[in-house]
């Protein structure tokens, strides 16, 4: 890794304040200064083009990496519902139109879902994280987190399709515990888990 005076800096090259608000907590526990891209004016948008949750976290963390010669993790995530053929995946975010809430998003979903019984609403949230150095390769990492589709949203912790993603081990909706609670059991920790590990050993 490179060396650095002072602190070691990193950018999460995301502007999603739910993901910098979690990420900040997950890095707490290390000496390393994390900042948000938000936090650079004139860094690049970079557009979710990729087919995959890896080729979108690799292509943002590249980007911000090269722009800002510094380093930078790049993320994606997204949901999975197996009724649905692991749809809405990649397009998660924009699943009822490009512009669409986070509300408007999981009303689409539990529309889609509205004849499927709960045994069939199994999903999963996953995330792909990609560190990547100027220059260098991508150290990548994966976390998921499984439950299922509720009928009706419940809480309003967290973000995104949290109200509606039901946690069978603690019969509770994502939305409805702590963020603390959340940062043992997310698809985001996991995957920043095994990422700090990789990082460690190299
Ligand atoms: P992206 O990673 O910014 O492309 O978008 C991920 C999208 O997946 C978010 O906008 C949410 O709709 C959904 N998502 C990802 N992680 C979570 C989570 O922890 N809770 C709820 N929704 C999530």
């Amino acid at each position: 890794m490179t060396e650095q005076v002072g602190k070691k800096k990193v950018v999460l090259a995301t502007r999603n304040a739910g993901k910098v608000r979690e990420m900040n907590r997950l890095f707490a526990e290390l000496d390393w200064e994390v900042v948000s891209v938000a936090d650079f004016p004139d860094a690049p948008e970079v557009e979710e083009d990729g087919a995959t949750f890896e080729a979108n976290a690799v292509k943002k963390a590249k980007t911000i990496a090269e722009f800002l010669q510094l380093p930078a993790i790049g993320d994606d995530s997204g949901l999975e519902v197996d009724a649905l053929h692991g749809e809405p995946g990649v397009y998660s975010a924009r699943f009822a139109g490009e512009n669409a809430t986070d509300e408007e998003n999981y009303r689409k979903l539990l529309d889609k879902l509205s004849d499927v019984p709960l045994e069939k609403r199994t999903a999963r949230f996953r995330c792909t994280l990609a560190y990547v150095e100027p220059d260098k390769e991508p150290v990548i990492a994966t976390g998921t987190c499984e439950g299922a589709i509720a009928h009706t949203p419940v809480g309003t912790n967290g973000f995104g399709y949290d109200p509606v993603f039901f946690l069978p081990g603690r019969l509770k909706h994502m939305a409805e515990i702590s963020p603390e609670e959340k940062n043992q059991i997310s698809h985001r920790a996991q995957a920043m888990c095994e990422l700090l590990d990789k990082l460690r050993e190299r």
